[in-house]
């Protein structure tokens, strides 16, 4: 379950209505694989985000995960079953276990099984637990200092949290530097567990972990198909 499809979707911007994002775009990502989407800047990696989540909706073609039109589905059950990270990880003045935990559906019903369990997923649990306060750290307090990349996995741990169906990472390691991304990207590789993950991603090294690979360019996925086909396309 999860599997999510893009089905002749056209679309404009309202205010840009000429010039196109996508004309017939069509993208099959099969539930329990990782697609990554790469493309030039101005490709629409990051309006494909914006569709999904409804924030626009196609002025032609439809878009469904699990063959139900988007747009038939309930606003909240929709984004409870997508969760998102995004380039710039936006952490709250709170513990970091709270911080977690604001990825649930129902914050109060979270246990700290929980938190601990999406945690090592994201690769998170030992920096953290490496903390003289552990998960009770409160993010931005004096003394507390979390680089890019930890904030990145208790991100990813957030997203986690509420165990959705498909997982959209917006060039959720483009800011890092190369340690971090492999960190992040081993995580990654462990968010598998049969969900549907969508890189959106601008470096190759990014998509290293990918099953397939998505090119967008000129308002429509211009290539398709396995990592190392593409890139051996390339050469
Ligand atoms: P990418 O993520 O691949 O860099 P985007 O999806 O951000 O591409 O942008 C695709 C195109 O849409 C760009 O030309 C961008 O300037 C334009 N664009 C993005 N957001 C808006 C908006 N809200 N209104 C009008 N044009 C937009
Ligand atoms: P399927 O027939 O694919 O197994 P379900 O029987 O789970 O799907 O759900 C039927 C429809 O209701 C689908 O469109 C599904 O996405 C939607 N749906 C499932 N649960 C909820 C919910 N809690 N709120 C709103 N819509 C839901």
């Amino acid at each position: 379950k999860g599997q999510l499809e893009f089905h002749d979707v056209s679309f404009a911007y309202p205010t840009r209505k000429e010039a196109p994002i996508f004309q017939n775009l069509s993208l099959l990502v099969p539930a329990g694989t990782i697609m990554a989407v790469v493309g030039p800047s101005g490709s629409g990696k990051s309006t494909l985000v914006s569709l999904l989540l409804r924030l626009y909706d196609p002025d032609a073609g439809f878009i469904t995960i699990d063959g139900h039109d988007i747009r038939d589905l309930n606003p909240y059950w929709l984004r409870s079953q997508i969760g998102t990270v995004s380039q710039e990880p936006v952490l709250f003045s709170c513990s970091i276990k709270d911080n977690i935990a604001y990825g649930a559906e129902d914050p109060d019903t979270v246990t700290t099984e929980d938190i601990y369990r999406a945690a090592r997923v994201a690769n998170a649990y030992n920096f953290i637990q490496g903390f003289p306060k552990g998960f009770d750290t409160v993010v931005g307090e004096k003394g507390v200092l979390l680089s890019g990349g930890q904030k990145q996995r208790i991100a990813i741990a957030r997203a986690l949290l509420k165990n959705p169906k498909i997982l959209l990472l917006d060039e959720a390691t483009s800011a890092l530097d190369a340690e971090n991304e492999l960190l992040v990207q081993e995580a990654l590789e462990r968010l598998m567990d049969g969900r549907t993950v969508v890189v959106i991603a601008h470096r190759l090294s990014t998509i290293q972990s990918a099953n397939a690979v998505a090119v967008l360019d000129q308002q429509h996925v211009a290539e398709c198909g396995q990592h190392a086909e593409l890139l051996g396309n390339r050469q």
